[in-house]
């Protein structure tokens, strides 16, 4: 079991956190698994002290700093920068068989039985799913294949601009030519089904092994009060997360990981996103200065928040506002 590992990226301090967060879920869940973190050149001294703590194995990738075909590859499609590091996990060739989690999932129970799974297995993706999403899936490092990625990825490019339009070309018979390479949704379950699909959130979503906090809004968009352990910032768009999973998020990032930032960090101020409140006041009135309230959106901001499926579903798109609307067109 030495040889196989849970991988993931972090190319920014933000998405570090989430990596940290990651992977102190998955050794709460006694993982027996190896860890490891890919990192590109912008991640701080700092974050990588911490992903280093945490971590089995912190990589840096550096993609324009590597091998020719990948460097012209990516002097041909800047834009997809992001998406070759990640591909960049099919190097790791020392594990024989791995598991790559987004930095914005967060596991909620032992899932070491996905090494059972062969490549490429993966969850399908809510909005389209005969594509499967590239949050959670089984792999096994090969260079022979991340050559034949890298080659695919800078011919063709990727027909949703990121790895998950790379991937499922390349694993194109993913939706029909095994089963076994489909895993359960529970194992990849974005927080935006929970609301498109609500009936079956209440009957499956306590099997949920893992939470993805896919979107545009990521859990360190929030802030957090150590006190009355509430999140923050919430009123608007936090309505496209479960409140539940997102409070899980922080609890683990201020109990385990805030020490460990800290302790690294020593006297310099650095913004962690927690907050603690005096017990006498009122929650909602400390902190304006760390995070003020979400500005409002103008419709078009709403409109393409809609169609990327971010609806505020408890704030200004829930269903009373909608229903309001509809009668005043009739009226
Ligand atoms: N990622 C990263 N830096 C970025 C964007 C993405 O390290 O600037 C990594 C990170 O692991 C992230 C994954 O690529 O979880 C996929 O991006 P994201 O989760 O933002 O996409 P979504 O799941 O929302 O489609
Ligand atoms: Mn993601």
């Amino acid at each position: 079991m030495a040889d196989q590992a849970f991988v993931t990226l972090a190319t920014t301090d933000n998405y570090a956190k989430g990596a940290m967060v990651l992977c102190q879920s998955l050794r709460n869940h006694n993982t027996t698994r190896k860890i490891v973190a890919l990192i590109g050149p912008y991640v701080s001294e700092t974050s990588r002290a911490v992903l280093r703590k945490l971590y089995d194995e912190v990589r840096l990738v550096d993609v324009l700093d590597s091998g020719d075909a990948t460097h012209l590859a990516m002097m041909k499609r800047p834009d997809l920068g992001v998406t070759f590091t990640k591909l960049h996990c099919w190097t790791l060739t020392e594990y024989s068989k791995c598991v790559f989690m987004d930095a914005d999932t967060l596991v909620l129970s032992n899932i070491d039985e996905l090494f059972e799974r062969e490549e490429l297995s993966a969850a399908p993706d809510p909005g389209w799913p005969d594509c499967f999403n590239s949050g959670v899936f089984v792999f096994r490092p090969s260079n022979e294949t991340y050559e034949k990625l890298i080659t695919a990825c800078s011919e063709n490019g990727s027909f949703d601009g990121g790895d998950q339009g790379v991937l499922n070309s390349f694993f194109s018979d993913w939706a029909t030519a095994d089963i076994s390479k489909h895993l359960p949704f529970i194992y990849n379950l974005s927080s935006i089904a929970i609301y498109t699909y609500l009936p079956a959130f209440k009957k499956y979503g306590h099997d949920a092994k893992v939470v993805h906090f896919l979107g545009k809004i990521k859990p360190w968009d929030y802030s957090f009060d150590t006190t009355s352990k509430t999140v923050k910032g919430q009123s608007q768009d936090a309505s496209a997360m479960h409140p539940n999973f997102l409070l899980q998020w922080w609890e683990l990032f201020s109990s385990f990981v805030l020490p460990q930032m800290k302790a690294e960090y020593g006297d310099q101020p650095f913004h962690s996103g927690c907050t603690e409140s005096n017990i006498h006041e009122d929650v909602a009135q400390v902190d304006t200065s760390h995070h003020s309230p979400p500005p409002q959106m103008s419709s078009q901001e709403r409109k393409q928040r809609w169609e990327q499926g971010q609806a505020d579903y408890m704030g200004v798109d829930s269903f009373d506002n909608i229903e309001k609307r509809l009668d005043s067109f009739l009226e």
